[in-house]
């Protein structure tokens, strides 16, 4: 990262989900263009921007918070404060009434306002740019690949916004109507992206499996793959209800498809799922899962639940705990409902019934005790196996060691030498809940070599299962 240059430096605090990742990045990009420099201390930033999430209170409240910690570099140094994201979009500007000292509010879709944005506060002017572009108007924003030279993944924006309904869910009023990208925009990006170094790609979308930008998601996928020296694919979220047989061959044909499938859940009971209006019963995504696994044995599940939805009674959940022991996942993310505005959840929960908070707490404690210990077997059931990963860097805990990803996502960290961008088999001795330890057996170093670390975004540790976000 440079070093601080007065007068053009810029921090983004990122909170949420891979969308708000990826749409940090774009906003990092378009700021370089206009002449400014990213950097790591947000104490000597004349530009920061919080994008932020809206998906639970707490997100919002930590944004809040973030905002006040702000205001005294603003005090200090004239710093201009922008909120973009959803947060942006769902208080549009009633958050510059709320946040006097806040400069400007951009919505998802306005992103390509970033540097007009920054300028009028330069200038003096606050402003609010909210609303949705529906798919005439919308241009997906490009990832430069000059700026991703160095990662050894990259996010890829495949669609954007969600149909559904789901009544808990603020998403479909943030971001707007589902709008897919052209498959060949999206298969040349990831052709750029290689091109520079880049090893694996993460399609994202909030319902990747409903895309429509000329071919099914599969044939997304299969025309990604055929991108030569891509190794690896993945992608996020999907909507157990759009899961299509074609999807599912997809991860016993494809082998640059990764054998790891998030698929959100949300709760294991029937009548639960029904006013969540989610559109399955337990049974169908459990067959669902099922056939996936037919399909390809060692498939790593993961997926998302909300507990103490309203009206979830103490059987309910029950029906969730025997679900996540069927179904045995190699990890989950977990929320305790948190009512937002907009939902039709907000609008019924007194007469479903609100669940008192500290059973919702005794809920999700038992819950993730349970999955702390299905996710520790399973890393366990790996010690002594040699497995092949994608290499990223230094590891995180110990600058000696290296850090890589196993094919089903896991994290290792390993004794050994081989560069980020490397396919390398490592040896594994020793697991924990969160992650493997080995030792390297050899490596085959990437053809396009991996020259500098990935830039930062100061992206919020998402890892606490109870605080991240799935989708
Ligand atoms: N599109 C994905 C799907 O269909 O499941 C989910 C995307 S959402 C951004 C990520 C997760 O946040 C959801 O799967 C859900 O578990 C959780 N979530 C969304 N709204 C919530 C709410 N009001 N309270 C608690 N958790 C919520
Ligand atoms: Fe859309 Fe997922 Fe939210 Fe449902 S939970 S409305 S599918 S983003």
């Amino acid at each position: 990262m440079s070093l601080p240059q007065a007068g053009k430096n810029f921090y983004i605090h990122t909170f949420g989900c891979q969308m708000n990742e990826s749409d940090s990045s774009r906003m990092a990009e378009l700021l370089a263009t206009d002449g400014w420099t990213g950097i790591d201390d947000p104490e000597d930033a004349d530009l920061i921007l919080l994008n932020t999430c809206a998906i639970r209170e707490k997100a919002e409240s930590k944004v809040l918070s973030a905002l006040g910690r702000y205001r005294l570099v603003r005090n200090r140094r004239g710093t201009r404060l922008g909120v973009t994201g959803c947060v942006a979009q769902q208080e549009k500007e009633k958050l510059l009434e709320r946040v006097p000292y806040l400069d400007f509010v951009l919505g998802p879709d306005q992103i390509a306002q970033l540097p007009a944005a920054v300028s009028s506060a330069a200038a003096g002017e606050r402003l609010a740019r909210t609303g949705w572009m529906d798919s005439e108007e919308y241009v997906f924003p490009r990832a430069d690949p000059e700026a991703a030279r160095g990662q050894v993944s990259a996010f890829v924006t495949v669609m954007k916004g969600c149909d559904n309904v789901c009544s808990f869910c603020v998403v479909p009023h943030t971001r707007g109507r589902e709008v897919s990208r052209a498959y060949a925009d999206v298969v040349q990006e990831v052709a750029s992206l290689v091109a520079v170094g880049v090893r694996e790609v993460t399609l994202i979308g909030q319902n990747v499996n409903s895309y429509a930008g000329g071919c099914t998601f599969a044939e997304l996928i299969r025309r990604v793959a055929a991108v030569p020296d891509l190794v690896r694919i993945r992608f996020t979220t999907s909507h157990p209800q759009d899961l299509s047989p074609e999807l599912m061959e997809a991860f016993r044909d494809v082998p640059q498809l990764m054998p790891h499938f998030h698929l959100p859940v949300q709760s294991g009971s029937n009548p639960v799922l029904k006013r969540m209006r989610r559109n399955y019963t337990w049974e169908e995504y459990v067959q669902k899962l099922e056939r996936t696994r037919e399909l390809c044995p060692e498939i790593a599940m993961t997926s998302d639940i909300i507990v103490a939805f309203p009206g979830e009674t103490d059987e309910d959940f029950e029906r969730t705990m025997t679900l996540i022991e069927r179904v045995r996942y190699d990890n989950l993310y977990s929320f305790i409902y948190s009512p937002r505005p907009h939902t039709s959840a907000i609008r019924h929960e007194q007469d479903w019934g609100v669940v008192p908070h500290d059973i919702a707490v005794a809920r999700l404690e038992r819950l993730q005790k349970r999955q702390r210990e299905l996710s520790l077997e399973k890393h366990q059931s790996l010690v002594g196996r040699e497995l092949e990963l994608l290499v990223e860097g230094p590891s995180r805990t110990d600058a000696t060691r290296r850090m890589g990803r196993t094919v089903w996502n896991q994290v290792v960290n390993f004794a050994g030498k081989a560069p980020a961008g490397a396919l390398a088999r490592v040896r594994i001795e020793g697991a924990t809940v969160v992650a493997l330890s080995g030792t390297e057996v050899s490596f085959v170093p990437p053809k396009v070599p991996v020259e500098r670390p990935a830039p930062r975004l100061n992206v919020l540790p998402t890892v606490v299962a109870s605080d991240a976000c799935g989708g």
